[in-house]
């Protein structure tokens, strides 16, 4: 199926005289006819669900929807993207490991790895997207795990050269794993450029009615995980399972789900499964109109005296552009476009505080046109340093536009432009 039949009928199939839409199985529990059936589904020699913390079929449905939309043999859903980018970390890192992060990651993102990572002895290495492919290898040693990216940053816009990252990493034998929130599986499939693992927030464009908090972990089921001890040697608290030998390229996703989720329990419940499900269904409709209205509204702020610069990669002399047009489907760069208005951060706080369709939200990529200021924000807790380093000025203004009628957000930004 192509990606946007995916979108609307992927992961659910109504047999006869069920259910058209995919249901809501709001239930902790399944019943067996006997307990040799349930101690199968224990040993995984049987499929099946068992408890809703590690398996759900509303879940699963919406699981299978977005492994197949990413390209991927496998997926898990988590109760939140923080959950899935520390889930798709601590499945391959134990304590005494570092690996290998872009520094433009988002704000919460940079906090759970060079914060709370740290106190579980695990080092993040902050890498820059200037920095060549030599320095980077300096910082990679036999206790190296993975390199963590984002397709598109958020908030800075950049777009990653994930063909260059992957040949990286696997010349040093560590996959790559992919933030692809932003950009979605409708405008990017980092898979079929050589990323081995793609988590997603979904409370971002997937839901897309900012109705629901939730994250994603895809395996591509491509990676050779057998110098990695916690995935090719027997699993002691799961009786002597061998992830790569019993799971062949579901090892990685297996062990996330019945060693992690089963301990950590950052379970999605069934009904947030329903509702991004309900988003998945338009994805492929919203991603365009996002995108189209960002680069209108990212060519007006060009052409304003009180805006300073505009970052979106669609632009032609953005400097990302050259890649958006490699990696983004036919250059479409998605909703978000940061910029900086003159008269600095005061400059920024007055047109945000005069936008009247457009409101100021912490979120960003829903259908509803927001806007935020980072520094004083998402990014708060970052240091001058690091702000600097995830390319957030004091000026700098994220505008996440919707898919309302462009000519009203236009003349929303055109009456704040003029408060400046
Ligand atoms: C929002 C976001 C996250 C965190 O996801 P939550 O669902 O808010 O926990 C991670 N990565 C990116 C790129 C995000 O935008």
């Amino acid at each position: 199926m192509e990606k946007e039949t995916i979108c609307v009928q992927g992961g659910y199939e109504s047999k006869n005289g069920e259910p058209r839409v995919l249901p809501i199985y709001q239930s902790t529990t399944y019943s067996y006819d006997s307990s040799e059936e349930l101690a199968k589904l224990f040993d995984l020699s049987k499929d099946g669900h068992m408890y809703s913390r590690i398996s759900n079929p509303t879940v699963a449905a919406v699981e299978k929807k977005v492994a197949a939309l990413e390209g991927g043999v496998g997926a898990m859903m988590t109760s939140s993207g923080q959950a899935a980018s520390l889930i798709s970390v601590l499945n391959i890192t134990s304590s005494g490991d570092n690996f290998i992060c872009f520094s433009n990651l988002y704000g919460g993102t940079t906090n759970l790895f060079a914060v709370t990572l740290k106190k579980l002895g695990i080092e993040a290495r902050f890498v820059s997207l200037e920095d060549s492919d030599e320095d980077i290898e300096k910082l990679i040693d036999e206790k190296t795990t993975l390199i963590f990216a984002e397709t598109i940053s958020n908030p800075s816009l950049e777009v990653l050269d994930i063909e260059r990252y992957a040949k990286l990493a696997h010349k040093n034998g560590i996959p790559l794993i992919v933030d692809n929130t932003f950009a979605t599986p409708m405008l990017c499939r980092p898979f079929e450029w050589g990323a081995d693992i793609v988590v997603h927030s979904t409370s971002k464009y997937m839901d897309g009615h900012a109705e629901v908090v939730g994250g994603m972990i895809v395996d591509s089921g491509k990676f050779d995980w057998s110098k990695y001890k916690g995935l090719s040697e027997p699993d002691e608290s799961y009786h002597g399972v061998t992830y790569t030998k019993d799971f062949k390229e579901l090892a990685y996703i297996t062990k996330a789900r019945v060693q992690l989720m089963r301990d950590l329990g950052s379970t999605p419940s069934p009904f947030s499964a329903f509702l991004l499900n309900n988003g998945l269904e338009t994805l492929h409709l919203r991603m365009l109109r996002h995108s189209e209205n960002a680069l209108a509204v990212a060519k007006h702020l060009k052409e304003s005296k009180k805006v300073s610069w505009v970052n979106y990669p669609g632009l032609e002399d953005d400097k990302y552009h050259v890649l958006a047009n490699k990696y983004l489907d036919n250059g479409l760069s998605s909703g978000v476009v940061s910029f900086g208005t003159i008269n600095g951060k005061e400059g920024a706080t007055r047109f945000m505080d005069s936008l009247k369709l457009a409101k100021i939200c912490v979120h960003v990529a829903d259908l509803r046109t927001c806007v935020l200021h980072p520094a004083s924000t998402t990014h708060r807790q970052l240091t001058d340093e690091q702000l600097e380093s995830a390319g957030v000025k004091p000026e700098f203004i994220r505008f996440s536009t919707g898919i309302e009628n462009i000519n009203d957000i236009l003349s929303d930004i055109d009456q704040a432009l003029e408060k400046v």
